[in-house]
């Protein structure tokens, strides 16, 4: 929460808005624990432990994701639920931040351990959840079989059909066209963008990108298709780097569902090493907490553009200022998933689904509005992207709070 609560005070601070505003969204209004028993393939029961946090829902129904993680805590859940609650306030969606998960190593279960696991989850957290309360998404390791499993089991406990209760299904079960890809076209949006401002082409940019699950082997694809040199890549075992550019859609089709890549390679370094190589834009896409303010002086990029949530530690941040190394923060960069999550629930709650281009050109608009306004409050405010991503977000929750009557 420390990474969340110290970007929120300063923003809190620069807008002149009263304490209360602070007090209200510095913690989730609402954190849910719950241990869950689940029958193993060899017969014995084992206890997992899983999160919900539901951070403001004063701008509507709160929405984000579950995670799978064995290092997942109630403070990393907390945080990520109020990234959610800023990612919703940039972006002008009706919803607050919510986030999940669960306490798991899903590379050494099997799929019947993960589908009981997926299923008990929901029956624990099903008094809080729901289309109009509190609507869950994929995130670190689940994905859309995991959100199946996850509808069929409310919809048993509810008795009726509601696939508006969860988003990123599969096509089938109500999913949005666009939505598997939707982070990671957010990103290269974003990545289009800032090129622009720098006045530099994406084709002339190398790029490392770190981690190759969902969201960066997606973008690297895009920006390797658009012209960029990705220079760069790793999984969770390690990295390569080649300054003559990497072959992505070679390095697509060989990964394995978790996003493993690098066991293809003779030469590997490590995660660590390839922050610190030389290129453009670095791109975190895989785990917090990444640069640090260790590594930080080391970094050879003059651009990061934060793919996973909280990449960058507080301490780490300061240093990429101070050393003017421009970050895009998280919560305006990897927006994209939540905004077709948006669309995916609007069109289950029409009935009426869209095409995958309607879904892109309308994920394009809000990126773009979502980076200008940003862009311009850090230009007024004289304040780094960051900074001024949270002070967009917070004028819209405070303003809502208000309204509601819950602060003055
Ligand atoms: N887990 C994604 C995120 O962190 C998506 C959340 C959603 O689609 O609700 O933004």
């Amino acid at each position: 929460m420390e990474a969340f609560q110290s970007v929120l005070g300063e923003a809190v601070k620069r807008l002149h808005y009263p304490e209360t505003v602070y007090e209200i969204l510095k913690e989730p209004m609402r954190v849910l624990e719950v241990n869950i028993p689940v029958k193993m393939d060899d017969g014995t029961t084992k206890i997992f432990k899983g999160y919900r946090a539901q951070h403001n829902d004063a701008m509507g129904p709160t929405k984000g994701g579950i995670r799978f993680h064995p290092d997942v805590t109630a403070d990393e859940v907390s945080a990520l639920s109020g990234w959610m609650s800023l990612k919703c306030g940039i972006t002008d969606l009706p919803y607050g931040g919510g986030k999940g998960g669960i306490i798991c190593d899903p590379r050494t279960m099997s799929m019947r351990e993960l589908e009981r696991l997926s299923r008990a989850y929901v029956r624990a957290v099903s008094q809080i959840v729901g289309p109009s309360k509190d609507i869950p998404a994929p995130d670190m390791y689940t994905n859309a079989q995991v959100m199946a499993w996850m509808l069929d089991e409310y919809d048993h406990i509810r008795e009726f059909d509601s696939p508006g209760f969860i988003t990123g299904k599969p096509l089938a079960l109500g999913g949005s066209k666009g939505r598997e890809t939707a982070t990671s076209r957010g990103l290269f949006y974003i990545l289009q963008f800032i090129a622009e401002k720098k006045q530099m082409k994406l084709e002339e940019m190398r790029v490392i990108v770190q981690g190759f699950g969902n969201v960066g082997s997606y973008l690297a694809r895009y920006l390797y298709e658009a012209g960029a040199k990705v220079v760069g890549i790793a999984d969770v075992m390690g990295g390569v780097y080649d300054e003559n550019g990497l072959d992505v859609p070679y390095l697509m089709e060989k990964r394995d569902s978790f996003g493993a890549v690098t066991h293809l390679f003779e030469n590997t370094i490590t995660n660590q090493e390839l922050l610190e190589k030389e290129c453009d834009v670095l791109i975190p896409a895989a785990l917090g907490g990444q640069i640090t303010e260790e590594n930080a002086p080391r970094l050879n990029c003059n651009i990061v553009v934060e793919a996973a949530n909280g990449p960058t530690t507080t301490a780490g941040g300061k240093v990429l200022k101070e050393r003017g190394i421009t970050v895009v923060p998280d919560v305006l960069a990897n927006s994209g998933g939540v905004i077709v999550s948006y669309f995916e629930w609007v069109q289950n709650n029409q009935g009426y689904y869209w095409e995958e281009d309607l879904v892109d050109e309308r994920l394009k608009t809000k990126m773009a509005a979502s980076f200008q306004k940003v862009y311009q409050m850090a230009e007024s405010y004289k304040t780094d992207m960051r900074t001024a991503a949270y002070m967009v977000a917070v004028r819209r929750l405070a303003e809502a709070c208000r309204l509601r009557g819950w602060i003055d």
